[in-house]
């Protein structure tokens, strides 16, 4: 498909989101006037700290694609970092958002509680992996979770110590700043950080070449060196590694961490912020390795765009918190429940566990294809609507290894200015991540392909 060139700016802010054509579509230059206007405004009042990847400004969004003030319609492969998994504009989640707002926008759940509080907290349970008795906290952001599950499991060890992962991202608040993996730009200069958070090496079977057993003696042996099993609390783990680039674990490794959780009355937390809601084809990422943490923490895809965070886990390990101990004022808020409610229904209605797998297969056997043709793309991994490409230098596949962080740039800046929204990770920035939304389609992935396939060969011209 080529770029269509030629509609008027003043034709796009007509009709409904849902009228938005699947395609995309280039009528300007990249960012287009209209943004460039927005962007000088906004570099007056809003501080650079706060950063965009692609500064077009968005007026629409439906389905797969965003369309922005320009008219430029683009391929959305990031769905607001792995957030609307169902769709932009989902008809089911505006739906029932626009009833809740109708309905109560607020109380405090904490003051007068709401149904959908309730129901969003027995999905959970239903849906998360494991056949016990659970209980579920709602918060407003991941980061939020993160706090709340760490809370929550030294209350319930009677100990202090957080166990985190090289390459993790756990968020930007205080606590959560001292878990991430990268310094630059997440904490650099906002300390001090919070104390007795621990460290250890991941499985990074493209780096490390170790067996998941191998690995996870290897972090496990550095946590009880570097800090010992029993003063840990908890061991905060993305199963499928999010920001750190979409790193899958070895075979066998979380289920062995989880073990020696389970021996040492360490709690075990997964972090599915990313990786969790259907993204992967389970509706929880622990399912693929047949891990069944203590704590799974959802947010991200769960409420189609609103804001909405949980902590599920144990009955046991969530009812340690005195009451009035969690909580918050706009925690689990009735509209974004409403919202997660109404995934939870069109993940079901729609078949979207199938159609992450879908998703992959497309995705995947492109990707492959493509490394065939471009030597740099040293590794093609990820589970369902969630892969991702690390690109090293050239020659470089077979041995070191490097990172390729300037190909990357080259790369998601090309997609951006022929209408693809590609998304980077990976702590060198070297990562290529793709984390559509669930119900886009075949043709639009095979297009975005095509541009990728452009890129990778304007990239090996120059
Ligand atoms: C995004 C993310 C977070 C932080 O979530 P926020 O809603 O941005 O605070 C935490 N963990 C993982 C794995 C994430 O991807």
């Amino acid at each position: 498909m080529t770029d269509t060139i030629g509609t008027p700016v003043s034709s796009v802010s007509a009709g409904p989101a849902a009228s938005v054509a699947q395609q995309r579509r280039i009528v300007t230059a990249i960012p287009g006037p209209k943004s460039d206007a927005l962007h000088a405004r906004r570099l007056a009042v809003v501080p650079v700290g706060v950063s965009s990847v692609l500064p077009v400004y968005i007026a629409r969004a439906h389905g797969a694609i965003l369309v922005d003030v320009d008219g430029n319609q683009f391929i959305d492969l990031g769905a607001g970092i792995g957030v609307t998994t169902v769709g932009h504009t989902q008809s089911g989640v505006v739906e029932a958002a626009t009833q809740q707002l109708n309905d109560v926008t607020h109380t405090l759940f904490t003051v007068t509680p709401y149904e959908e509080y309730v129901r969003v907290a027995e999905l959970l349970a239903e849906h998360t992996p494991g056949d016990f008795a659970k209980k579920t906290m709602l918060a407003n952001s991941g980061a939020e979770a993160v706090e709340n599950a760490v809370k929550i499991a030294r209350k319930y060890t009677r100990r202090v110590g957080v166990a985190v992962l090289e390459h993790a991202y756990h968020g930007r608040t205080n606590l959560t700043m001292a878990m991430n993996f990268k310094a630059a730009p997440y904490s650099t200069g906002f300390g001090p950080f919070a104390g007795d958070v621990y460290r250890a090496p991941n499985s990074y079977p493209y780096h490390d070449g170790l067996t998941g057993a191998e690995a996870a003696a290897r972090t496990i042996g550095y946590l009880e060196k570097t800090v010992g099993a029993y003063d840990l609390a908890c061991l905060v783990v993305e199963p499928i590694q999010g920001e750190g680039g979409f790193v899958l674990p070895a075979e066998g490794y979380l289920t062995a961490l989880q073990q020696w959780c389970t021996d040492n009355g360490i709690v075990f937390v997964a972090d599915e912020i990313q990786s969790g809601m259907a993204r992967t084809g389970e509706y929880f990422a622990s399912t693929h390795f047949g891990l069944i943490p203590d704590m799974v923490l959802s947010a991200k895809g769960i409420a189609g765009g609103l804001p909405l965070a949980a902590v599920t886990g144990r009955a046991e390990i969530m009812d340690a918190a005195l009451p009035g101990g969690l909580g918050g004022t706009f925690g689990g808020n009735p509209v974004a429940a409403a919202a997660a409610v109404a995934v939870f229904g069109e993940i079901e209605r729609l078949g979207l566990l199938a159609e992450a797998t879908r998703v992959e297969q497309t995705l995947s056997a492109g990707l492959l294809e493509l490394q065939k043709k471009y030597d740099i793309i040293g590794d093609v991994r990820g589970v369902g609507a969630m892969i991702a490409i690390e690109l090293v230098q050239p020659g470089t596949g077979y041995t070191s290894k490097e990172p390729n962080g300037d190909a990357v740039t080259f790369l998601a800046s090309y997609a951006a200015q022929h209408g693809v929204l590609i998304l980077t990770a990976g702590t060198y920035g070297n990562v290529l991540r793709f984390l559509p939304s669930l119900t886009i389609t075949d043709a639009l992935l095979e297009d975005a392909l095509s541009v990728l396939d452009d890129g990778f060969a304007e990239l090996a011209a120059k």
